[in-house]
């Protein structure tokens, strides 16, 4: 736990001062930053609260399946379960990405994601509270169903956290060749918050741009130019952390 708190402190400090030296656009102001400061406060809270839970994930398998859990990959080496894990995970990441898109109970939750204005690499850690602890809990099931090894799944949960500070970053970067059919890149990324709606439905990989280019939802950097403005656009989104955390609710009953 502690080796991969200190990787994602490297990380921050890693993508601030990239962010400093290379920065493609206008910096966050402290208020912003400060909401998403909150954020990454309560994901380390949901984080610990999923990882409370995560002996629990092979226990409900068992019940569910009337015996002791051994899922098709347990027998595999940690490395092999590894990278198998890391294509699952990203799949699962663009799957439950278009459902928070697609589903109106659920896209209230995701909408406070796209309603900053900014987007720079903590920008990937704004995240709903229902949606963050939704989708680890969902994440840890799927990777404890094919046989992944629990420390396994922490362990890709922590790369999928510094896989979204690279393709949330304020750089201009892109991603050239084959590698683009790949690897989401910032540049890749960034179309899905165009505050113009082109993105809507786009480019909604973790850290592959893989699943996108497989299931037809790929808006190609290379031909279309990068946004005026990012954002949703919706004003009845607070800009506060404790205002976002109530608003997805407010949302639901007011559509109800
Ligand atoms: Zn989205």
């Amino acid at each position: 736990m502690s080796a991969l708190l200190i990787v994602l402190a490297a990380s921050v400090v890693a993508f601030a001062l990239l962010e400093t030296r290379f920065g493609a656009r206008r910096r966050a102001d402290t208020r912003h930053v400060r909401t998403d400061l909150a954020y990454v406060a309560s994901d380390f809270a949901g984080n610990l609260a999923v990882n409370a839970l995560r002996p629990g994930f092979p226990l409900a398998l068992a019940w569910l399946f009337g015996q002791a859990w051994q899922g098709p990959v347990a027998g595999w080496h940690p490395l092999a379960q590894f990278a198998l894990g890391a294509v699952v995970l990203e799949w699962a990441i663009w799957f439950t990405h278009w459902c928070w898109h697609r589903f109106d109970v659920l896209y209230p939750f995701h909408a406070v994601h796209h309603a900053s204005t900014h987007v720079y690499f903590l920008s990937g850690l704004r995240q709903h509270p229902v949606q963050f602890v939704g989708d680890q809990v969902f994440f840890a099931l799927l990777l404890t169903l094919i046989g992944v090894q629990p420390e396994l799944v922490g362990l890709l949960a922590t790369l999928q956290m510094v896989l979204a500070f690279f393709t949330h970053s304020n750089l201009d970067l892109r991603l050239r060749g084959g590698l683009k059919y790949v690897v989401a890149s910032p540049r890749f990324h960034v179309l899905h918050h165009d505050r113009s709606g082109r993105g809507d439905y786009k480019n909604l990989g973790g850290g592959l741009s893989l699943f996108d280019w497989l299931f037809g939802t790929a808006l190609d950097p290379d031909e279309v130019a990068p946004p005026e403005a990012l954002g949703s656009g919706d004003p009845t989104v607070p800009p506060g952390w404790r205002g976002q955390l109530l608003w997805p609710f407010r949302a639901l009953r007011r559509a109800s």
